[in-house]
């Protein structure tokens, strides 16, 4: 999948295209739209001031770069996605350059530069917010989707157990990347989808996904999603690489209760929060993350209950294809420290092993990958029923039924003798 669309449009000869050689260079322009906030990146040779502001009548976003040079039949100007509606480039005097964003609305307009990752280099990203979710400091904006009643018998208020589903990456991360292609991004949501759906065919459960399209999602904001929804688990779904290719299987992580036991599992850590980097608001709070990875240290029960679920998923995924790790694996993952919710990492497959990469590609393998995770799941709640919840009613019913069958088996010898 193209990360950008690149259709040519409004691309202008630039009068600044003899700025000096070694003034900083506008690469290319990328555009992601999430449901509550668009981002536009501007890749750069090298990090250059810039302004920011915005105009109103019609409503516009302007990035004024004072020195910088702009090959026009390079730059592929994308079209309008989101609240952007046409992006436009155009000389600013002699070295200048200005980049207008035509929005449909009044937009919360943001912009950091950011350094080079293993997929770009620096970058100006540029986030337009537009809805409550994305303003300042509304955290809590998002209002969480009550519970939904559901009517069985005798059972008034009990609830549907909420399972959140978190398609690693996105956007402009692309998570690892196959050697055909295949992107880590497009088949972790193409399996949290087919999850989700059939999640919401069981009785007692509800599935909310933390992203439904191509954009990036901080971390902080993945768990926060999980949380405003009140989530009774969270699993987040990858692919796995590795330099071997002929590495392959299925791994489960849960968060470690101390530092990350082997070197592989460091080194998953070290890959999958890089990520977040990319993200750049969560650098702000990166010392509030420590805090709460170090506060996430005393919450055994939430780590224990994590455990036992990822091990039935871990025993599904036995089924679908062969395991990496036959044993939960324990890493220092950001993405899994909800003190509260019990999370777990689930890397599919490598992408990085040719035979993997093309299941992961297909929809037939994607679905058994979802079965498989949708069994371990149910089976965790089926054992483990929260009170009050639709599935506890469900889960004690199973077990009179058993109960019943055992007890009328035991019958026959009896009858016999
Ligand atoms: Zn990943």
């Amino acid at each position: 999948m193209r990360p950008t669309r690149t259709v040519g449009l409004f691309v202008l000869l630039l009068a600044s295209v003899s700025a000096a050689a070694d003034s900083p260079a506008l690469r290319d322009i990328r555009v992601w739209a999430s449901p509550d906030s668009t981002r536009v990146v501007l890749d750069l040779s090298a990090p250059t001031s810039y302004t920011l502001f915005t105009l109103d009548g019609p409503d516009r976003v302007v990035i004024d770069f004072e020195r910088i040079q702009a090959d026009a039949s390079a730059i592929k100007v994308p079209d309008g996605m989101g609240v952007v509606q046409a992006v436009r480039i155009g000389a600013r005097g002699r070295e200048g350059l200005r980049v207008v964003l035509d929005v449909g609305s009044k937009v919360d307009a943001k912009a950091f530069l950011t350094p080079p990752n293993e997929t770009y280099g620096h970058r100006l990203v540029v986030d337009l917010g537009h809805g409550s979710a994305s303003a300042p400091g509304a955290v809590a904006a998002a209002p969480a989707e009550a519970p939904r009643p559901v009517k069985v018998a005798g059972g008034d208020g009990e609830r549907d157990l909420v399972i959140a589903i978190d398609a690693g990456h996105g956007g402009e991360d692309p998570g690892a990347v196959g050697k055909s292609g295949t992107r880590e991004k497009t088949v972790a949501l193409a399996v949290a989808r087919k999850l989700a759906d059939r999640i919401n065919a069981e009785p007692g459960m509800k599935a909310v996904l933390t992203r439904t399209g191509d954009y990036f999602v901080p971390f902080r904001e993945r768990t926060r999603r999980a949380r405003v929804q009140q989530a009774d688990l969270f699993v987040s779904i990858h692919a796995d690489a590795f330099m071997d290719r002929s590495v392959r299987g299925s791994s489960v992580y849960v968060l470690s209760t101390r530092r990350a036991s082997n070197e592989a599992a460091r080194w998953l850590a070290e890959r999958e929060n890089a990520a977040d980097l990319i993200g750049g608001v969560s650098l702000d709070d990166k010392s509030d993350v420590l805090a709460s990875v170090l506060l996430d240290l005393s919450q055994n029960a939430t780590i224990s209950a994590s455990r036992d679920a990822a091990a039935r998923v871990l025993a599904e995924l036995d089924h679908v294809g062969q395991l990496k790790k036959s044993d939960v694996q324990h890493a220092s993952l950001i993405v899994l420290t909800s003190p509260d919710v019990p999370s777990m990492l689930v890397e599919t497959a490598y992408i990085s092993n040719p035979d993997e990469e093309r299941k992961l590609r297909d929809p037939a393998h994607q679905d058994r990958l979802a079965g498989a995770i949708h069994a371990g799941v149910r089976r965790y709640f089926y054992d483990n029923p929260p009170p009050g919840s639709r599935v506890a009613a469900l889960a004690a019913a199973e077990r009179g039924q058993a109960l019943r069958q055992t007890v009328a088996q035991g019958e026959i010898p009896v009858a016999g003798t």
